[in-house]
């Protein structure tokens, strides 16, 4: 087990906390605050506990001096206050006299959120390539760090692995509780046992088809992924998405595992997005229909299939659930698994989104909320930012 925040003693003491910040936003506002709150229960804790908190996060990329403006935290200081009640100290560094001033002079119990981490790889990528020295400073300006980033923990960046490897640490509430959840899919899930694997590439997946192909006992694929397998098979896709260079593999796991994994027998069509739609079969796709969303019979077939599981996880939508037309049957699978009395483990990205956007965000038994991280767990990598700290 994973040395936690209730095993450290925080009175009195600068804690760090890695926090997940990367919240979506559009022409400058928040359009989805879950991330902050998902943090709170940690942040909380540790005001509870008198320590002084320190809060870093990254928020999206940072590769030019004008992406700055966009990718300031200075608006989630604002929304975490609200949250909390509380006022949040929000220093615009990353480093230098004024941060350290301000957290030299925190009391306990008080806040403050340094600015976006990815700040510093505008001076080559100190913060993405984990530099050595940038975590030791990091380190310098607390007595413990928590890492409580679930998203970023496939991750070694200074702000996780670089500064657990120079402070005592310890994982947070949600990371905790991610680990938990995760391993009821990974150590002896109970059978029978789905995965449904969509989204848009078979590349991203082919680590998680490859680990998991033996340990479940059904493959359901949908979603742009689900045309490139049906080429390997020789029908014809249209114009739907295919990723050239995974056909091989696609072949080879149909060939090996022809019993476990299913694909979708019917697709909702058009000739361009959101133009006319139709549901056609796998036979009778026209040389310009693009498959986006699966049809009524996959989503019975997989529905069937599903009824029986006792464990299900799912990474990547069976389709493209942004644009009204093509979400039912991300809707149809996601209202199937709702009514099920089962184990359902929701991946982050976007099968969480669709999960929280369409109204099941407390239907679950857990929703992720880091779609690389937890794909990695599952594919039976140990996560950089979560070994690096010890056991108990
Ligand atoms: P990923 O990041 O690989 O999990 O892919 C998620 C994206 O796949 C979402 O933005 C979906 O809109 C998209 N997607 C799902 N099904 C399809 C499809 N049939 N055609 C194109 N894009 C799709």
């Amino acid at each position: 087990m994973k040395k936690s925040i209730k095993d450290i003693n925080l009175e009195n003491k600068k804690v760090i906390i890695r926090v997940d910040f990367n919240i979506p936003m559009k022409d400058g506002k928040i359009t989805d605050d879950n991330r902050i709150r998902m943090s709170l229960k940690t942040i909380n804790y540790a005001i509870d506990n008198n320590a002084k908190v320190i809060l870093m996060s990254h928020l999206g990329r940072v590769k030019e001096e004008s992406d700055k403006e966009k990718k300031s935290l200075k608006v989630v200081a604002e929304r975490l206050s609200q949250l909390l009640n509380k006022d949040v100290i929000f220093v615009g560094t990353t480093r230098g006299s004024e941060l350290e001033e301000k957290i030299n002079t925190l009391n306990n119990g008080e806040i403050l959120l340094m600015e976006n981490t990815r700040f510093e790889d505008l001076n080559g990528k100190l913060e993405s390539g984990n530099d050595e020295d940038l975590g030791k400073y990091w380190a310098s300006l607390g007595d413990i760090f928590i890492n409580d980033a679930f998203g970023t923990c496939h991750r070694a960046h200074a702000s996780n692995v670089g500064i657990s490897s120079n402070l005592e640490s310890g994982i947070g509430f949600l990371v905790e509780e991610e680990i938990n959840k995760l391993n009821l899919a990974i150590d002896n899930p109970k059978r029978p046992y789905a995965v449904i694997l969509g989204g848009s590439k078979v590349s991203d997946k082919i680590g998680v088809i490859k680990n998991l192909v033996d340990k479940c006992d059904y493959i359901l694929i949908g979603g742009g992924m689900a045309y490139t397998f049906l080429k390997s098979k020789g029908y014809n896709i249209g114009k739907s998405l295919l990723d050239g260079q995974s056909l091989d593999f696609c072949n080879e796991m149909l060939e090996k595992y022809n019993e476990k994994i299913y694909l979708p027998v019917d697709s909702v069509v058009s000739k361009k997005i959101n133009d006319d739609t139709a549901i056609k079969l796998n036979e009778e796709f026209d040389n310009d229909d693009i498959g986006l969303d699966i049809g009524n019979e996959t989503i019975k077939k997989y529905s069937e299939i599903l009824e029986k599981c006792n464990t299900i996880v799912w990474n990547g939508p069976v389709g493209m659930f942004e644009e009204e037309k093509y979400s039912n049957g991300t809707k149809s699978l996601l209202e199937k698994l709702s009514k099920l009395d089962s184990t359902v483990i929701i991946g982050g990205g976007d099968t969480a989104s669709a999960a929280i956007n369409f109204g099941y965000s407390n239907t679950f038994t857990h929703i992720s909320t880091g779609g690389g991280a937890s794909l990695e767990l599952l594919e039976g990598k140990s996560l950089p930012g979560i070994k690096i700290i010890k056991d108990i």
